[in-house]
Formats: structure tokens, sequence, C-alpha cells
């Protein structure tokens, strides 16, 4: 069965954390808005120069960019399977227009995923973040470290911090997920989607929780 879920939660709620495991678990495709973005400026070009200045100061890139990005990735044959969308939606904008492009596919979403966490851990977390600059795996570098600092065990790629994650940005962007993210939760509970994932400094912890939720 295709099986679309959603993974919603503040930045460092270990979103992505959950993703990189369970998408190989499932066999379904890792869609991340935000590494989709830093691809963008990566490029250089003069659209991810504009993509860059948001990011940097911790807000949103406007809602029709993403949605354009956004549905030219679901068209692909590659989220056929199914897939995990980690990052978006950010708005409820972005969300009913994810509910249309789904629909139109014949696609209802499975499940929301809902990750709380408090900005104290936000930071904890995110100030200690590295993440592999070849695969994206994320690692903590006091709770999760790699086996070789600075390596990743997976893949071997060279593990970079995100300009992002420092402190003044972290806070901003916390702010940006209570004012346009947090509505998500109730737009969602509302639609009997939303599934609160039991909160934990343990990565294993949420994987087993979503595995079992989604066995029932
Ligand atoms: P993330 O990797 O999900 O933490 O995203 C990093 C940054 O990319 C965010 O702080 C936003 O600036 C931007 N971004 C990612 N996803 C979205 C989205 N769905 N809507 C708007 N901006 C986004």
């Amino acid at each position: 069965m295709t099986q679309d879920l959603i993974i919603l939660g503040a930045p460092g709620a270990g979103k992505g954390t959950l993703a990189v495991d369970l998408c190989p678990a499932l066999g379904i495709k890792h869609i991340s808005t935000g590494d989709l973005l830093r691809e963008v400026i990566a490029s250089g070009s003069p659209l991810g120069q504009e993509i860059d200045g948001y990011v940097k100061s911790g807000a949103l890139v406007p809602d029709d960019l993403i949605g354009r990005m956004i549905k030219d990735t679901l068209a692909a044959d590659a989220c056929r399977q199914g897939i995990l969308l980690d990052g978006f939606p950010r708005t409820i904008p972005q969300a009913e227009l994810l509910e249309k492009i789904l629909a139109d596919l014949g696609r209802p979403i499975s499940a929301v995923f809902y990750l709380s966490v408090e900005l104290d851990r936000v930071i904890r977390r995110l100030v200690n973040r590295v993440s592999c600059q070849q695969c994206g795996r994320p690692y903590h570098l006091i709770n999760l470290p790699p086996r070789q600092a600075g390596i990743c065990d997976v893949c071997g790629g060279v593990l970079r911090q995100r300009e992002d994650d420092k402190e003044e940005t972290i806070r901003k962007r916390f702010a940006t997920f209570l004012e346009k993210t947090q509505p998500l939760i109730d737009f969602y509970q509302n639609k009997n989607l939303l599934v609160e994932v039991q909160a934990s400094d343990d990565p294993q912890v949420a994987l087993n929780f979503v595995l079992k939720y989604l066995a029932r």
C-alpha cells in the first residue's frame, strides 16, 4: 500500500533523524524541502541567492516558490511508492496546496506524525548538530557522534554544521514555527490525521513508535 506521510515539528524536533531511518524501513521517498532548498542555494544561481536570504534569517521561503518546487518533486517517478514529507507543509496555504496535489494524484495523506519539543532542547540539539554533506544523515556531537570525527559513518562523506544552526537564527526559526507552522497541528487534528509521537532524546524511541503505529 502507498504510504504518504508527513512529519511535523519545530526545527530540531528530530524530523530528519526520524526520516533517514523510517524511509528505508518503509521503502518510501524522503522529501525534505530544506535539503531541496540547500541544493538550489549551493548552485549559486540568482534564485539560490534569493532563497539564501530567507534561510539565513530564519524566515520561511515564500509559499508560491515552495509550491512550485513541491509540485515538480511529487510528480516524479521516485515518489510513486510513497513519500515522507519533512519540513513541508509549514503553513496553512502549503497544507491546502498539498491536499490539492495529492487529491489530483488520488493519494490521500495516511498520517501526520507530530514531534513536540521545547526551545531549550532545540538549542541544545541544533548547536551540536552536524550532517553529512553527501547523504544528509544528521549527527549530534554529544548524543550521537560519528565514529570518526568529521566523517559520516554510513557513506564516508564530510560532516558540516548548517549556517542557520546558530543560536540567534535557531531562536528566530523557532518563533517562525510557533507563528506559521503550529496552526497545522489543529488543521490535521481536525482531519483525524495527527499522531503525536512520544518525545525522547533517543531517536530509536520515535522510530519504534512510528513503525508500531503504522503496523497496527
Ligand atoms: P529545514 O532544513 O527543514 O530546517 O529548513 C531550513 C530552512 O529552509 C527553513 O528555516 C526555511 O527558511 C526554509 N524552508 C524549508 N522548508 C520550507 C517550507 N516548507 N516553506 C518555507 N520555507 C522552508
